[in-house]
């Protein structure tokens, strides 16, 4: 039932109409809004990332990304920064809320007076406004809500007493539910792509796991990667230290992620999926030098395309240092073996135990072939050279690795020590670690490197890892001399170092000579970088061509040499590591491609 009152109050707002509008009234008279307003936007530029995020969520399609004067695209920073129309924009405040730095935030200045409508659309934090000092506004509450979660999904790995003495890999990988759960986490800004040197679709990979389609995820792996099970467990993985959500929580697991692809889809599918049933045949041939990362990738590619593919190893299985490096308890060879034996159902051909330059020259190999693509890696240990090191107890990682995984013995001593500090230095290290428990029962390896703990340039996890297995890893000391008594190696003397580079940036290592240790040991490994032969290069090829810096072979963009049918990639041009080798063996089969076409 209505009452009076009800009937009355509607012409009670009629004695508003004989009053004068605040906003005439007092329009420039300062009423300042509310501690918590959503006013005007504000943003540290220096901070934001440029991720997108923000524009993203708008639903007004208030927010624009442009580019702004001396910002410049780069790792993790896009270049751009968000622009705020205030024709569209309804203060709801969600691309604060959603923003991944935290930068953006509303003043509570709500108040602008102007005559030029363009003014009101800006870009916070470049175009200065009075409002950028002011303290109060709405900021994202902390803790409060999050859009997206801010902590991994756990990886289940085995316990260091259960992995310790076996080289059954170690890292379970995830269930459906924890997939989907960690890639609900992706805000699909893309800032990981320019990172990943292979380009990967990692947004477009992610929503598939989403979506539950893994064929699909499967399909867009393929686009630029050929080796998913090989990188989603060993690669390393550049593109979490650029992700966005890392800029407040923990970075996306995005290697894990393609692993669960890789691991779900089953390779008897793949030829189905991937769309490679009936390739066609352009009656051109290539041959690939090595069958590692970047070979098998330029084979992959070029395949697809049409031309027929010989690839010649050295070794007696494919893989290169992805298998003869890198121990089974990281990347299992099953898995090696999936991503493999899809090339080769492509109709890759591989010549096992051929070594170009002995057995057939690379001259040779150019008059049988319309191009020719070296990927032939760093095989070659380097040496400390300091006394002693002659001694036949003194190791290379790279050989010993190589023994260990293609299944031969190796002298194992009860105490080792390992001079490196990068992530076959780690390999090694966990490696004979792990020998030592099998045979001895306890592990007595220590790893020294010149770095110090913080500079060391392993992966941090392999560090942890290393020392949970019970190796000891003591950083900062510069090998000076490996003592030797009746032939038999007793140790390793070390300095302190203090710093490895000079001002100008080069090698020369500085150290404490009045802080000395000694490291016990009865066998010493090196593990202080690789390098490359090129003695498969006789010297009427050599002579054309181009060198670049630090010894390697000069390439275009193409990934081709000075030699026109001679292209390169791999560890010998860039890296070291398998996702560089990927990519550059991806670019070299477009190049080889272009230079046949115009040939
Ligand atoms: S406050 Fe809301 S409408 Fe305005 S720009 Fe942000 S998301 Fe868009
Ligand atoms: S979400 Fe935040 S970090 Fe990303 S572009 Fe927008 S303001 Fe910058
Ligand atoms: S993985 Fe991270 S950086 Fe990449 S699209 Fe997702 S949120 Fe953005």
């Amino acid at each position: 039932m209505s009452s009076i009152k009800d009937i009355l109050t509607p012409f009670t707002a009629w004695k508003n109409v004989f009053k004068e509008p605040v906003s005439i009234k007092h329009p420039l008279t300062e009423r300042p809004g509310v501690p918590r307003y959503r006013g005007f936007h504000k943003n540290d530029i220096q901070t934001c990332i440029g991720c997108g995020t923000c524009e993203s969520i708008c639903e007004n399609e208030a927010i624009d990304m442009v580019a702004v004067a001396g910002f410049e695209a780069k790792d993790g920073d896009s270049g751009l920064r968000p622009k705020v129309d205030y024709g569209r924009c309804c203060w709801c405040a969600l691309c604060v809320d959603v923003c991944t730095t935290g930068s953006l935030s509303l003043s509570n200045e709500y108040t602008w007076v102007d005559t030029d409508p363009d003014n009101f659309r800006f870009i916070p934090g470049v175009d200065e406004k009075s409002w950028d000092k002011n303290e109060l506004g709405w900021k994202k509450p902390e803790g409060d809500y999050e859009f997206y979660g801010l902590k991994r999904v756990d990886m289940g790995e085995l316990e260091p007493d259960e992995r310790d003495h076996s080289f059954i890999e170690m890292i379970k990988g995830y269930s459906k539910e924890q997939a989907e759960k960690e890639a609900d986490r992706c805000v699909e800004c893309g800032i990981c792509t320019a990172t990943c040197p292979a380009h990967m679709g990692i947004p477009e990979y992610i929503k598939a796991i989403r979506n539950d389609d893994l064929e699909e995820g499967l399909r867009i792996l393929y686009d630029t990667n050929p080796l998913p099970e090989i990188c989603g467990r060993i690669c390393t993985h550049k593109c979490e230290s650029v992700c966005s959500v890392g800029h407040r929580g923990e970075p996306l697991s995005i290697r894990w992620l393609k692993r669960y692809i890789a691991d779900q889809n089953p390779s008897e599918k793949y030829r189905a999926i991937l769309e490679t049933e009936n390739l066609q045949k352009n009656g051109k041939k290539v041959a690939i030098i090595g069958a590692g990362a970047s070979g098998l990738s330029a084979a992959h590619y070029l395949v697809k395309i049409g031309y027929e593919i010989e690839i010649f190893e050295k070794l007696s299985e494919a893989g290169g240092m992805m298998r003869y490096g890198i121990p089974e308890y990281r990347l299992p060879y099953d898995q090696i073996d999936k991503d493999i034996n899809y090339i080769l159902s492509l109709g890759v051909k591989i010549h096992y135990n051929v070594n170009v330059g002995k057995d057939i020259t690379l001259k040779k190999i150019s008059e049988d072939f319309d191009a020719v693509f070296a990927g032939t890696g760093l095989h070659l240990g380097r040496s400390t050279r300091v006394e002693g090191t002659d001694h036949k107890h003194v190791y290379q990682s790279i050989e010993l690795l190589r023994k260990i995984t293609g299944g031969e013995e190796i002298h194992l001593a009860e105490k080792i020590v390992v001079i490196g500090g990068g992530n076959v230095a780690m390999d090694i290290t966990r490696s004979l670690a792990r020998l030592q428990k099998i045979k001895y029962g306890k592990v007595q390896v220590i790893t020294t490197s010149l770095e110090t703990e913080e500079k060391m340039p392993a992966d941090r996890e392999e560090v942890i890892e290393a020392r949970e297995e019970m190796a000891t890893v003591n950083p900062g000391w510069s090998p000076q001399r490996i003592e030797i008594v009746d032939g038999k190696i007793k140790g390793l003397h070390v300095v302190q170092c203090l710093s490895l580079f000079d001002e100008t940036g080069k090698f020369n290592p500085q150290c404490n000579l009045d802080n000395k240790n000694f490291f016990e040991g009865d066998m010493i490994v090196e593990s202080i970088g690789q390098g490359m032969d090129l003695s498969y290069i006789t010297e009427d090829i050599k002579d054309h061509l181009e060198m670049g810096p630090r010894g390697r072979i000069r390439v275009n963009d193409n990934f081709q040499t000075s030699v026109p049918w001679l292209f390169m990639g791999g560890d010998t041009i860039q890296g070291p590591d398998v996702i560089h080798g990927i990519a550059n063996g991806h670019k070299a089969a477009l190049g080889i491609d272009k230079f046949l076409i115009e040939k």
